[in-house]
């Protein structure tokens, strides 16, 4: 079955892709289908955020849309940036730019201070309108510099162990990651509920 995936970060369509294929789903960008639709993220929670995306893609298509909306907690800073990540140093900013900020508002907190976990909360629609919803989370630190050059967003500042997200391959990644965890509970509920 196609499943549209209601993101426009390649970086976390290839995430769903490797994910969803094994299972037979067909991942298909939201661009595909509604490249000019704009859902505000107007949600105080992930799980708002993420319900919002994959019921305006719904709505417009009628086909399976999946949705995430993700970001990173940093205890120290009180759960910031959270929902706000993606535009944490402003909108239209890079991911450079949000790492740097986040380094900058650590700036003097020590190792033992800087706990931070990502959370990922899925929602799924099936074209019969029956909505899925999952949430997962990675626990790990903030580091003080950046390290490796995969994956995407905070990765190279987000340690778990000694290695950052930065560092590791995708499959490591998908293992042990927040949208991994969100998105294999959702595949465990989608053959549920095939039987
Ligand atoms: P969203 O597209 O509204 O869910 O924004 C999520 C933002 O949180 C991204 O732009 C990244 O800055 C950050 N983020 C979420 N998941 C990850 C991840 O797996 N690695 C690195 N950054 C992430």
């Amino acid at each position: 079955m196609e499943i549209i995936i209601a993101t426009k970060n390649m970086g976390k369509l290839r995430e769903f892709d490797r994910m969803l294929r094994p299972l037979g789903f067909e991942a298909a960008a939201q661009s595909a289908y509604c490249p000019d639709l704009e859902v505000e993220e107007t949600g105080t929670t992930f799980a708002e955020n993420a319900r919002l995306k994959a019921q305006a893609i719904h709505a417009r298509t009628g086909k399976a849309t999946v949705a995430d909306d993700s970001g990173l907690c940093v205890e120290a800073l009180g759960g910031a940036p959270g929902v706000y990540s993606a535009r944490y140093a402003g909108e239209q900013h890079s991911d450079d730019d949000n790492n740097r900020k986040l380094l900058k508002e650590l700036e003097g907190v020590p190792q033992e201070e800087r706990g931070a976990y990502f959370a990922s909360a899925v929602c799924c629609i099936l074209p019969d309108g029956r909505m899925i919803e999952t949430e997962g989370r990675c626990f790990g630190r903030i580091g003080f510099e950046k390290k490796g050059n995969e994956g995407f967003g905070y990765d190279p500042l987000f340690l778990v162990g000694e290695k950052s997200f930065g560092e590791l391959s995708p499959e490591e990644k998908d293992a042990i990651s927040h949208r991994g965890r969100a998105l294999r509970e959702l595949c465990r509920r989608l053959k549920e509920g095939e039987e």
